[in-house]
């Protein structure tokens, strides 16, 4: 079934009163009318719910429509994004172990490994995920142990041969964590490349309308099923109604990626001979470092993430980010909205300024994420924005 096709459907769970969509359980536990149904409800020898921690119908309808999209056997909603990589980590490797981390992936990623894990006994290592040699190197010297990588970086839209480094991690018994949020299942099913366990921030694309946090974790019954315990006990769950909200944001994200991910390219295109805009990063633009990867990795086109090297470095990027009149600053990404972000204030901040130089970042950089207006509209909110950089 299409993506499309597949966004739209309902899963069937039996809503009462034949809802035809996923009411909103706003409730913290069930009741029963005795020990003894309740009991059988605790045991799973009758399906039901008991405490929304450990369960509710709206997220797992949420967690159902995710797992669909990434043709997964089974999902489970987090809190958050991070919530859901700390989740999947934990399930896939609970006691302390090398953990290897791409070196493009988003900040908060980084601070989970550095800050968490590696005090919990954790063995940090960095991965250049663009060298297979290198990430071979890695694993043989440290050994077994968990690979976090992203399908399509922040912000540059690096893709590396995802498929190659799971290969190599499963070769010595390492497991991997593929973070699909930039991809999206509309771009990307990393399941299909052999990941032990999917992340999103569904605060982003497949919410859709930057009106919630949370996350996703999908794979085979048994992982997702060991994720699901340590939010549970962790207390990672997510309020029913940013489930709710993430239900009616999904099923529409593939029409939502499809136009974005269409003006993403048009823009990038667009803005490649401007002045005041000294590079254009996009993984459609032949000049991409990754062009090649991305076209045999990715389907439907290159997602709605560009970035931009603006000229005169931090004042250029805050004169032009000042100039936009249909685009706001918004430190975050997926919106119906079109927005910009600066990665060294704000989602890599964290990283010091020799590692933010490893992944091309510095000060003139921004980043876009496309949303579903009319492209002509935002080429020539750039054009006039770019043209304000020599007064910077
Ligand atoms: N993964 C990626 C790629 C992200 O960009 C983010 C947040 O920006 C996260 C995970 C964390 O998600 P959340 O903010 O929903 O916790």
């Amino acid at each position: 079934m299409d993506i499309h096709t597949k966004s739209v459907q309902v899963p069937d769970l039996a809503w009462p009163q034949n809802s035809a969509v996923p009411p909103l359980y706003q409730t913290a536990a069930y009741a029963y009318h005795g020990i003894e149904e309740a009991d059988r409800v605790f045991r799973s020898e009758e399906p039901g719910y008991t405490y929304t921690r450990g369960g509710n119908p709206t997220t797992n309808a949420l967690a159902c429509l995710i797992a669909d999209l990434e043709e997964a056997p089974a999902g489970v909603i987090a809190a958050s994004g991070m919530g859901a990589v700390a989740a999947a980590i934990l399930a896939l490797q609970p006691t302390p172990a090398p953990i290897y981390v791409a070196r493009e992936i988003y900040g908060g990623t980084v601070g989970l490994a550095r800050r968490i894990l590696e005090p919990l006994g954790f063995a940090f290592t960095w991965i250049d995920t663009h060298s297979i040699d290198q990430v071979e190197h890695a694993l043989a010297a440290g050994g077994p142990g968990v690979v976090v990588l992203e399908s399509m970086s922040n912000p540059l839209g690096r893709v590396c041969a995802v498929d190659e480094v799971i290969d190599r991690a499963h070769r010595v018994k390492g497991r991997v964590v593929v973070d699909n949020t930039f991809a999206t299942p509309y771009h990307a099913r990393p399941l299909s490349w052999g990941a032990d366990l999917v992340v999103h921030s569904v605060t982003k694309f497949i919410g859709g309308h930057s009106d919630l946090i949370l996350g996703a974790v999908v794979g085979t019954e048994e992982r997702v099923q060991k994720a699901s315990q340590v939010m549970d006990l962790v207390g990672m769950t997510p309020d029913p109604f940013a489930s709710w909200l993430a239900f009616r944001g999904a099923r529409t994200m593939a029409l939502r990626m499809e136009r974005a991910s269409a003006n993403a390219l048009g823009l990038a295109e667009a803005l490649r001979h401007v002045r005041g805009i000294d590079e254009v990063f996009y993984p459609g633009l032949a000049t991409h470092p990754d062009h090649a990867q991305a076209t045999r990795l990715l389907k439907n086109g290159y997602g709605a993430i560009l970035a931009i090297r603006v000229a005169r470095g931090r004042a250029g990027a805050d004169r032009l980010a000042r100039s936009l009149r249909l685009v706001p600053f918004v430190p975050s990404l997926g919106d119906v909205m079109t927005t910009i972000s600066h990665p060294v204030v704000a989602s890599h901040r964290d990283l010091t300024p020799d590692e933010q130089a490893a992944v091309l970042i510095d000060a003139g950089v921004l980043r876009i994420s496309v949303g579903i207006e009319n492209v002509g509209d935002l080429i020539e909110d750039f054009k006039q924005a770019a043209a304000e950089v020599d007064h910077a």
